[in-house]
C-alpha cells in the first residue's frame, strides 16, 4: 500500500531526481509506529512523505499524525539557538552564556532558600534514557526532592490501580498480538479510533474472529460504533458501573473459583460488599439500563477468554484509581488474566508513557519502577550512581502540587523539559499565574509554547528527527528510535542539555556521557532487579529484533510477552481485590440549576497534547484548526445554541469561548470539548483542581458548567 503510494507520487512528480530513505518512529501516541521519512531530490527543492514500516505492534500501519509528523521537525519556527529574556523580550545568546546564566541563578536561589527551592518537570514524550537522566539531574545534580511530569495528567491512574491489583504496572499484560483471539473485550473510556488509530485492526480482526465488543463512554465515538454493545454511563459514574457488572458476574456464579482461590485476596470483601448493593440505585447513579448492565455483564462472565482496557475516559477523574481497580477487579475475579487471550491494557496515551513512569522521574520513584522511600531501592540506585543513600532526596509532590507550592513560594525556580503545563494543567489560569511568581524560569522546548513565553531562559531542543534513543510503547516493549537528521542550528539533544548544565553546576563526574546508548547502559544497571527491569536490552538487540518486552533480566532473557502467568508482583504473589464505594465522583461537581451540564473533554485524531507540534503542521492543523463544542441538538434548543454558533461555556473557575457543534449521538446532559488549544480556548481553564487523593490525577473528565450564545464575544 505504501510502496504504491510512493509509486503514485515518483510519476505524478517526473521531476525527481534522487531519493532518501530514514528509519524512524512517530513521536505522538503509544502505538510508536515505525516509520520510513522518504526525502525526495526534485528540480528546486526537497519533499518528504512518511510512510509506515513493518513492525509488531503496528504492522507497518501509520495514522495521519504520523505521516505529516515531519512538518514540525522541518517547520521555520523551531528553536535553533538559546534565548535569554532581556526586558520582556527573548534574546539571542551563546550556550555557554545562557548556562551560565542559569547557573548564577539556580545557586543563588539554592543559597538563599534551600535545595527544594528548585524543581523539575519532566515529560512523557522524551526518551527513557531522558527522563532517567531528568530524574538523576534533579536528585543528583540538583539535589531537590522536587520533580514530577506530565504522565502525572494522564497515566497515574492506571499506573497506581495496576501497581495496587497486581503488584507491577506494565501498560498491557500481553502482547498485541493476542487481542484478535479473545472472545470479549472491554473497552472503558478509550477513543482507540482516533487517539491510537493504528490499534484498530486488532480489534476489527477479533470481531471477525466472533468476539464481542462492549465500550463504555457517555458519547459515541469512531471506537463506540465498532462495538457491539454501548454503554453510556453519566461522565464520573465509571466505578458504580463496574460494581453493577461485578455484582451480576458475582450472583450469577461467573467468578473462577479455584483462580480466586489460588491467586486472589479480597474476593469475600468485594462480593459482600456488591452483592449488598441495589441494581436500580446503580442503574439511577449511571443512567446505564438494568438489562444492558446485565447484557454485560453476562456476556463477559461467560466467555473463556476476555480483556479489558481502560484509558483516560475513566481514568481522569478524582476517583480515577478506584475506577481502574474496579475494572480490575471484574478482570481478577473472572481470571482472566496471567493466560492465553486474557489480560489488562491501559491504552497509554502519550508516547513514552510507559517508560517515562519507569525510570525516575516521578516524585516518588527511581529507575526500574523503584520506590525513592524504600532503604533498599534508595541504596542500590545510590551505589549505581556513586552517591550516599543519605544525599538521595526523599520523595517530592505531583504534578499539580508543584503548581501550588510554586504559587506559595515555596518552589522558587522551575527546569522545565518539553511540556507545556499552562495549557496542560487542570485549573489552568491559577497555573499560569504561579508559574509567573517564579524568579527564575528555564523551559527547554522545539517551540515558544504558551509556557516557554514565561521563562527567563529557553533552550532549543530536538525532534524525534534528530533524537536517538528508546522509547517504551503500550504494551511494554522497548524500542529503538534512530536519529535521522542533525539537529539545526545549534539546538542540542534533552540529554545533552542536562549533561552540559550539569557540568557548569559542577556535577560532570555523574554525567559524562557522549551517547544516548551510554545513558541506556547505566539506565539497565540502575533498573536491574526492578520491576521494569531492562537489564538484558541493549542496542545491538534492539537493532536485531526490533523490540523487546521488559521485563528482560539477562542478555539471554527473550523479553516477557505475558506477565502474571504463576503468579503476580505482590510479595505473596496474589492479586489484591478492593471494595469501590458505590459513589459518583466529586459531589460538587453534580448538576445544579446554575451548572446544569457536565463538561468533558478528549482528544481529536488530528491533535496530539496540547497542540505545541501539532498545530504546527499544517496538514493537521487544517483538520481541526479550532476546538468545538459537541452538543446534543435537544439540548443545544433548550439554551438557544444554533448549530456552527460561538458559545459561552462557564464553569466555577471561568470560561472560555468555542463554535457549537450539533451531535445526536452525545447525552442530553454533556458536552464534549477537544483540549489542544490554549489561551482563552483552553477548555483546562474550566476544570477543577480536586486531584485523585491515590495517585494525584485532575478531574479533567467531569466539571459541572453552564452554555449561552456567545453575545457579549460578539458585541
Ligand atoms: Fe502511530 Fe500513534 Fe503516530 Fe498515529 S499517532 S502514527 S497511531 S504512533
Amino acid at each position: 500500500m505504501t510502496e504504491a503510494l510512493l509509486k503514485y507520487f515518483r510519476t505524478k512528480e517526473q521531476e525527481v531526481k534522487s531519493e532518501k530513505r530514514y528509519d524512524s518512529q512517530c513521536p505522538y501516541c503509544s502505538m510508536q509506529c515505525k516509520m520510513q521519512l522518504v526525502e525526495q531530490s526534485v528540480v528546486s527543492r526537497k519533499k518528504y512523505i512518511t510512510i509506515g514500516k513493518d513492525n509488531p505492534t503496528s504492522e507497518g500501519r501509520l495514522c495521519v499524525k504520523g505521516m505529516n509528523a515531519h512538518q514540525h521537525a522541518f517547520h521555520k519556527e523551531r528553536l535553533k539557538h538559546p534565548l535569554v529574556k532581556v526586558n520582556g523580550e527573548f534574546v539571542r545568546v551563546s550556550w555557554e552564556e545562557a548556562l551560565n546564566h542559569i547557573k548564577e541563578n539556580f545557586m543563588k536561589i539554592q543559597a538563599e532558600s534551600g535545595q527544594n527551592a528548585l524543581a523539575v518537570y519532566g515529560s512523557a514524550s522524551i526518551t527513557n534514557e531522558e527522563a532517567y537522566l531528568l530524574g538523576k539531574f534533579a536528585r543528583v545534580a540538583l539535589k531537590t526532592k522536587y520533580i514530577d511530569y506530565n504522565g502525572r495528567l494522564c497515566m497515574s491512574a492506571a499506573a497506581s490501580a495496576a501497581n495496587q491489583t497486581f503488584g507491577l504496572d506494565r501498560g498491557f499484560t500481553n502482547s498485541l498480538a493476542e487481542i484478535p483471539s479473545t472472545r470479549c473485550i472491554i473497552l472503558a473510556g478509550t477513543n482507540i479510533a482516533e487517539c491510537q488509530p493504528t490499534i484498530m485492526p486488532y480489534f476489527e480482526r477479533a470481531k471477525e474472529n466472533g468476539a464481542y465488543l462492549i465500550a463504555i463512554d457517555p458519547r459515541e465515538t469512531a471506537t463506540t460504533k465498532i462495538a457491539d454493545l454501548h454503554l453510556k454511563p453519566k461522565p464520573g459514574t465509571d466505578a458504580v458501573l463496574a460494581n453493577g457488572l461485578l455484582k451480576v458476574i458475582i450472583e450469577e456464579n461467573y467468578v473462577d473459583e479455584k483462580f480466586i482461590q489460588e491467586r486472589v485476596n479480597g474476593f469475600e470483601d468485594v462480593k459482600e460488599y456488591v452483592t449488598s448493593l441495589s441494581i436500580e440505585e446503580i442503574e439511577k447513579i449511571t443512567g446505564v439500563p438494568i438489562p444492558l448492565i446485565r447484557k454485560a455483564a453476562v456476556r463477559f462472565g461467560k466467555e473463556e477468554t476476555g480483556m479489558i482496557f481502560t484509558a483516560r475516559g475513566v481514568e481522569q477523574h478524582t476517583n480515577g484509581s478506584m475506577t481502574v481497580r474496579n475494572f480490575l477487579n471484574i478482570l481478577v475475579s473472572t481470571g482472566k488474566i496471567g493466560r492465553p487471550n486474557c489480560g489488562y491494557g491501559a491504552i497509554t496515551g502519550q508516547g513514552n508513557g510507559q517508560g517515562a513512569r519507569e525510570h525516575g522521574q516521578k516524585a516518588d520513584q527511581l529507575p526500574g519502577y523503584r520506590s525513592i522511600e524504600n532503604e533498599q531501592h534508595r541504596n542500590y540506585v545510590a551505589s549505581v550512581w556513586g552517591i550516599n543513600e543519605e544525599d538521595l532526596p526523599r520523595k517530592g509532590v505531583s504534578a499539580y502540587e508543584m503548581m501550588e507550592k510554586i504559587d506559595e513560594g515555596e518552589i522558587e525556580g522551575l527546569f522545565l523539559m518539553c511540556s507545556n503545563p499552562v495549557v496542560s494543567h487542570p485549573n489552568a489560569h491559577f497555573v499560569k499565574e504561579a508559574i509567573k511568581k517564579l524568579t527564575f524560569f528555564v523551559a527547554v522546548d522545539l517551540f515558544v509554547s504558551e509556557t516557554a513565553r514565561l521563562a527567563d531562559v529557553i533552550l532549543p531542543a530536538s525532534s524525534y528527527l534528530e533524537d536517538e534513543g528508546t522509547m517504551t510503547n503500550l504494551e511494554g516493549r522497548v524500542t529503538l528510535r534512530e536519529a535521522s537528521f542533525p539537529c539545526p542550528g545549534e539546538a542540542k539533544h534533552d540529554w545533552q542539555i542536562i549533561c552540559e548544565l550539569a557540568r557548569v553546576l559542577g556535577k560532570e563526574e555523574y554525567f559524562s556521557f557522549s551517547s544516548a546508548e551510554e545513558i541506556f547502559t547505566e539506565l539497565r544497571t540502575a533498573s536491574r532487579g526492578g520491576t521494569a527491569d531492562y537489564f538484558g536490552i541493549t542496542y545491538e538487540r534492539l537493532r536485531k529484533e526490533g523490540g523487546i518486552l521488559w521485563p528482560c533480566p539477562s542478555t539471554d532473557h527473550a523479553g516477557t510477552t505475558r506477565v502474571f502467568e504463576r503468579s503476580f508482583a505482590h510479595s505473596n504473589g496474589k492479586a489484591a481485590m478492593v471494595v469501590v464505594p458505590n459513589i459518583p465522583e466529586i459531589p460538587k461537581e453534580q448538576l445544579c440549576d446554575e451548572f446544569p451540564l457536565f463538561l468533558t473533554t478528549g482528544r481529536v485524531m488530528s491533535h496530539y497534547l496540547t497542540g505545541v507540534q501539532t498545530r504546527k503542521s499544517p496538514a493537521l492543523a487544517a483538520r481541526n484548526i479550532e476546538p468545538f463544542m459537541e452538543i446534543h441538538p435537544v439540548t443545544a434548543a433548550k439554551f438557544q445554541i444554533p448549530d456552527q454558533s460561538l458559545v459561552k461555556i462557564e464553569s466555577r473557575r471561568g470560561s472560555v469561548v468555542v463554535r457549537s457543534k450539533w451531535s445526536e449521538t452525545i447525552r442530553h446532559d454533556t458536552i464534549f470539548v477537544p483540549f489542544h488549544w490554549a489561551d482563552s480556548q483552553n477548555i483546562n481553564l474550566l476544570v477543577s483542581k480536586k486531584l485523585d487523593p491515590e495517585c494525584k490525577m485532575p478531574g479533567f473528565k467531569v466539571s459541572a458548567v453552564k452554555v449561552s450564545p456567545a453575545v457579549d464575544f460578539l458585541t
